[in-house]
């Protein structure tokens, strides 16, 4: 009887593992009652009463019109009324974009062969040359101290520059006169700049993020984008996109700014117009612009455009030099010196052509801006948050090898190692995310909740950098000038956290929010079905959708519970993959059941409440994110072709990241509201216990190690990072890192000179030239250390400034400047 009960279970368990359709269920379940009724032998009428009643439920949930009669017609009409309405900006802002890995990990079953077999994205020969042309030129034109201190903008000959070479156009394409890059080049570019100088960085990055050109190349009419395209490309006109105003930063739907449409005098001839009222802020590039990209809601009230009074929220394309708009003053975004600030109007007539798109485009402005905010959110802020880590892995290391205190280079003591080495596998996960979803867009996908996941976590995991960083170099990051390469970079950081969806709305709210919608693989057909169907087509939608849900829900369950107890032995993996991985990619596929499970568990649990329940939905953000993080590093692992000398890095990373993905579990079963259902949750997904640990110290320091010694790993983990060749702060760094190496058989030498005794140490340079008058230095040697000497002190010196800390000669240089201009 053991053995049949085993066999039963083993059964049932195999039927949800792999996701058996009903039939099997029930095929199953009737030779489970047969057995029963053999065993205990009842008699006839209770056999026939017990067969006839399965045969009544098999039937009536096998056959389609029974049980959508019987059984899922009725749940649809509880659903109706429990689900909450939609906004039509909610509605638009989910419908947006595509959804592309983030399904897989959202379905339990991630098809990892799928993901390996995705070509790895490459740039083109074209996109290469700009690299290592122009960017790397502008690169070396831009004086960050003197940008962020001195002008508080590029210099006038680093605008044209920018202007000339296209940068500003590198999504518009070539037919409009623009480079028409991929989203990979066009990250790659943002990347270098953000290695050097954030302005630069922003400067290039705004115009081919969210605004006019990527507006037009989507809505714009004919007209529009042949007279804009080409002078956006050109750099002859500067756009800025304008849609936060003072009532309405993350709630931006609800901006009260506003458009009449009216009559008026246009050039002299009555035109069909609106006079537009709005008061915007924190536009970047507004300052200088010449193009505003404008929102505001559209009314209606005479019907000259049709029967709708309340348009809603529309987008036009305003010249700057419209009478009317105020436009030129500027904030100061924590000495961030690019352009940015406000702008307003009141009752400014403008020609109803001006609506991006056309006047059939009057009321769409938040459906095209949903839509075209994915591939700008995948590379903008991903892309300078990975540049930020680049180079402060690369000068980091470095300054952590030239910096000496109790005789040692700081980068060994073990505490100056631990934030070292987090920095150096962070640059490895987020180089890898930026590459994976950059790749995801030149795919054709507009990853609305891959773009948001890439966004937070790469500007989160750059504070992390940053501060890490800020500890290492001590003082020398601290006292601002020149001579700081961390300073500003630390300053500037929260700027990318609050822009482009601030950072705990977009965790909170979207990740989970919009991906419990969009990725689950029938969460939204059941909302359509109940919102936007009717009759019989809503009932076999709805049937359907919910009777596989179910079947979804079960499957994980028992996938997740499996997985727990075989300690994720026999999770899937990809046919061809590495030993040294393979185990990472099960435990994600562990974790992706899991996950499943624990997503729609919870979405039973809270219903509508779960979007209130930030906390919560936070959390299973976080487990979803981490899966695209681990997904990513594994992917770069194999695209790079299993670089065995970066796996420190891939392990670290993935340990760390599996870990975090187990606590945000942890912590949903500790903060559940329903206290029993979290107790047989947490039964199930850790049926033996919290399976992982945070990352070894092993592996830190081999991170560590990785970017205190130059190489190929060094430069590989860095290899967005302009490399400065000039005498500036950078370049000496860089120097000095690698005399500093050189150097160390000299530094043993002398070590043991004064250890037998031979030598003194002296003050200075003295010990060398002592050492080198002794015959324990060659010449050479000698030469060496002291230029290595030279170059360490270049390297700790930090700066300082007169009384006015150089406001009045700076300002005597500019004005200098802009009198040679005028002249001009
Ligand atoms: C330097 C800079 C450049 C910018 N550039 C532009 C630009 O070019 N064009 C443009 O239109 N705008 C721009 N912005 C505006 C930017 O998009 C907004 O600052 C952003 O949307 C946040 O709005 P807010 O600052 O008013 O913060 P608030 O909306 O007041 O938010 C404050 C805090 O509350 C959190 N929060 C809000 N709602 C929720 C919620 N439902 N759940 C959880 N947390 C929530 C936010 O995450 C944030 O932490 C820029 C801003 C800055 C600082």
């Amino acid at each position: 009887m053991l053995a049949w009960i085993v066999a039963a279970v083993l059964a049932f368990l195999a039927l949800g593992y792999f996701r058996a359709r009903l039939i099997g269920w029930t095929v199953v379940a009737g030779l489970f009652l047969a057995w029963l009724s053999l065993i205990f032998g009842f008699g006839s009428s209770t056999n026939i009463s017990l067969l006839s009643a399965f045969a009544v439920v098999a039937l009536a949930f096998n056959v389609g019109p029974l049980r959508r009669l019987l059984f899922t017609s009725r749940v649809l009409a509880v659903y109706r009324r429990i689900l909450p309405d939609m906004s039509q900006t909610e509605k638009e802002a989910i419908d947006a974009g595509t959804v592309w890995w983030d399904a897989d990990l959202f379905s339990g079953r991630p098809d990892w062969d799928k993901l390996l077999a995705t070509p790895a994205p490459k740039l083109s020969a074209e996109e290469q040359a700009f690299l290592d042309g122009p960017v790397e030129e502008l690169c070396a034109m831009c004086d960050d101290w003197e940008i962020t201190h001195e002008r508080y903008d590029l210099a006038p000959h680093v605008w044209q520059f920018i202007k000339d070479k296209g940068f500003l156009g590198m999504i518009i394409p070539k037919k409009f006169g623009g480079l028409g890059f991929s989203a990979l080049g066009h990250s790659a570019v943002v990347t270098k700049l953000s290695t050097r100088s954030n302005a630069a960085a922003v400067t290039v990055m705004v115009p081919n993020s969210l605004g006019p050109a990527e507006l037009l190349l989507h809505y714009g009419t004919d007209e529009q984008k042949a007279h804009y395209l080409p002078r956006l490309a050109r750099g002859q006109e500067i756009p800025c996109f304008a849609l936060t105003n003072p009532e309405a930063g993350s709630d931006a739907a609800s901006i009260p700014d506003y458009g009449v449409v009216c009559k008026g005098t246009w050039q002299g001839k009555e035109t069909l117009g609106m006079r537009v009222t709005w008061d915007k802020r924190y536009i970047t590039l507004g300052p200088v612009s010449t193009l505003l990209g404008l929102a505001f809601r559209l009314y209606d009230p005479e019907g000259l455009l049709g029967d709708k009074k309340d348009l809603g929220i529309t987008c036009a394309l305003v010249p700057t030099n419209t009478p009317g708009v105020n436009i030129g003053r500027r904030h100061l975004p924590l000495n961030g010196a690019f352009q940015n600030g406000p702008n307003w109007g009141k009752d400014v007539f403008m020609p109803i052509d001006w609506i991006i798109g056309g006047k059939e485009y009057a009321g769409k402005g938040w459906m095209m801006l949903m839509n075209c905010l994915a591939a700008g959110r995948s590379i903008s802020l991903p892309a300078s948050s990975v540049g930020g880590a680049q180079a402060l892995a690369r000068v980091t290391g470095a300054y952590a090898r030239v910096r000496q205190q109790f005789r040692t280079p700081i980068g060994r003591l073990e505490g100056v190692e631990e934030a070292l080495g987090r920095i150096a596998a962070n640059a490895y996960l987020m180089e890898a995310t930026r590459v994976m979803t950059a790749g995801c867009v030149d795919a054709g996908e507009k990853p609305s909740v891959l773009s948001a996941i890439a966004k937070y976590h790469m500007t989160e995991r750059a504070r992390l950098c940053v501060n890490d960083a800020m500890d290492i170099h001590g003082g020398k990051g601290i006292c601002l000038g020149p001579n700081n390469w961390v300073g500003r970079g630390y300053q500037v950081l929260p700027v990318g956290i609050t822009v482009e969806g601030a950072n705990i709305l977009t965790r909170t709210l979207i990740i989970f929010g919009q991906g419990a919608i969009r990725c689950h693989p029938y969460v939204l057909r059941e909302m359509r079905a109940a919102k936007e169907m009717q009759g019989r087509e809503a009932s076999i939608e709805f049937d359907d959708a919910f009777t596989s849900h179910i079947g979804h829900v079960l499957s994980n369950g028992i996938r997740a519970f499996v997985f727990g107890l075989t300690r994720s032995s026999f999770a899937p993996t990809p046919k061809d993959s590495s030993s040294d991985t393979k185990h990472y990619y099960k435990h994600v596929s562990r974790l992706s059941a899991a996950f499943a499970f624990l997503a729609d568990m919870s979405m039973m649990a809270m219903g509508g409440a779960l979007k209130r329940k930030e906390k919560i939905s936070g959390r299973l953000g976080d487990v979803l994110s981490m899966m695209y993080l681990v997904s990513a590093t594994l992917k770069r692992y194999e695209d790079d072709g299993r670089i065995r000398e970066d796996l420190p890095l891939v392990r670290w990373a993935v340990r760390d990241a599996l870990y975090d993905a187990q606590q945000a579990i942890d912590q949903v079963l500790s903060n559940f509201p329903v206290k029993a259902l979290a107790t047989l949750l947490r039964w199930t997904l850790f049926p033996l216990g919290t399976p992982f640990r945070p990352p070894l110290d092993a592996r830190n320091h081999e991170c560590a190690k990785l970017v205190l010694e130059p190489g190929a790993a060094r430069d590989r983990l860095t290899g967005s990072v302009f490399v400065s060749k000039a005498q500036d702060a950078t370049g000496i760094l860089e120097q000095a890192f690698l005399a500093t190496v050189a150097c160390e058989p000299i530094e043993r030498k002398l070590r043991e000179a004064v250890r037998a005794g031979r030598l003194e140490i002296r003050p200075g340079v003295e010990t060398a030239l002592a050492a080198s008058e002794k015959g324990i230095l060659t010449a050479e040697e000698s030469n060496h250390w002291l230029r290595k000497e030279a170059l360490r002190k270049n390297v700790i010196k930090v700066d300082d400034f007169p009384q006015d800390f150089g406001r009045a000669e700076a300002l005597e240089k500019l004005e200098g400047e802009i009198v040679k201009a005028k002249a001009a």
